[in-house]
């Protein structure tokens, strides 16, 4: 079986994702390609290779400095056609979701989109597939002549640490290129906060922090623990916080090592986005809050006086 990773980068770096997807792919054993594309890819390419990328495409053009999907699919498009792989994985980002809808019509292609397993007998790929909040887990196969295209949940796999690989220079026919759509730049909405979905820790707060002014001691703890900040939809509704910071079904899918919910009830939209998470810890005045359902540990009482106290903690511990 052959598989083709889509490793992505951002500000001229390799994505997290990039090594994971390579570790999902050595899960198959099959022959591994792995293609990045950048303004200059050669030095990407290089380290995807010393990674266990096999053998790494790399595209440099400066059209391809940031992810714009018209030119990305083109030029993936002329790679899937060259190399036939069986199977093309991307990461189920923020980015690769864009992506891959595209690309996946684009190719004519089978998409499973933000996949947790990844299984073959050789010949033909089955992928897992959560659904309905989770509560219904979908066994996905395809038995297409097209390659199967397929965005793995992040922080599933680990990051590939090692392996051997060679760096293959291609170039595709310039109109690819070409499109009406130019991103001039890219700007992070909140400078210096951590990316959200590839953070192994996330200290989340909802309505029970009862007010905006009260997120700094949210920032602290998160700070305390080298953590991200995130989100319930409620809080973000009010207008405390960005949008980017949202966790659920209508905002972003994390599976950090700890999840800390603070004053957050656990509603299904939000559980969606978050019950992956390797372990979590639910802080909330009611002891009946759904939250504690999925909770690996639990402390019931108030967040204004449990959430100064364990950063305090922390700090000393540290
Ligand atoms: C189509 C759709 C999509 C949605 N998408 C999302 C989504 O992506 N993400 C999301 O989060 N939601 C989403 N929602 C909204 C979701 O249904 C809930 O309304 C929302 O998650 C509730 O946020 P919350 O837990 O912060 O607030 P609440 O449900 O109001 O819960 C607040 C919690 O804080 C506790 N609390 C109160 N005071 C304190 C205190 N002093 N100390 C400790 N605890 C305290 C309370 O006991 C309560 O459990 C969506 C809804 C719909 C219909």
């Amino acid at each position: 079986m052959k598989i083709l990773n889509i490793a992505l980068q951002k500000d001229g770096k390799l994505t997290a994702s990039s090594y994971e997807l390579i570790e999902a792919a050595k899960s198959l054993g099959g022959e591994i390609y792995t293609l990045i594309l950048a303004e200059n890819a050669s030095e990407l390419a290089t380290d995807l290779a010393s990674h266990g990328g096999g053998k790494v495409i790399a595209i440099s053009n400066p059209a391809l400095k940031f992810v714009n999907d018209d030119i990305y699919c083109k030029v993936i498009k002329e790679i899937v056609g060259k190399y036939n792989p069986d199977l093309v994985l991307g990461s189920a980002s923020f980015y690769g979701k864009s992506l891959f809808g595209r690309l996946a019509t684009l190719l004519g292609s089978p998409l499973a989109s933000d996949i947790t397993n990844i299984e073959s007998d050789g010949d033909s790929v089955k992928v897992t597939r959560p659904s309905h909040g989770g509560s219904v887990i979908a066994k996905v196969g395809s038995n297409t002549s097209t390659p199967f295209c397929a965005t793995v949940r992040m922080k599933i796999y680990a990051e590939s640490k090692d392996g051997n690989g060679e760096v293959v220079e291609e170039t595709v026919d310039a109109s690819a290129f070409e499109s009406k759509m130019t991103v001039k730049d890219m700007k992070v909405e909140s400078a210096g906060a951590l990316n959200l979905t590839e953070a192994d820790v996330i200290v989340a707060a909802g309505r029970g922090i009862k007010g905006a002014e009260n997120l700094p001691m949210i920032n602290d703890l998160a700070e305390s623990l080298g953590g991200a900040v995130g989100a319930s939809r409620a809080i973000v509704d009010a207008g405390w916080i960005a949008y980017s910071h949202q966790v659920g079904q209508t905002g972003k899918t994390v599976n950090p090592k700890l999840y800390v919910a603070v004053g957050i009830s656990g509603a299904i939209q939000h559980l969606v986005g978050m019950q992956t998470s390797k372990n979590i810890v639910a802080i909330n005045k009611d002891k009946d809050a759904p939250i504690f359902n999925i909770a690996n540990y639990g402390i019931v009482g108030d967040a204004l006086e449990i959430v100064p106290a364990l950063t305090k903690k922390f700090k000393e511990a540290l």
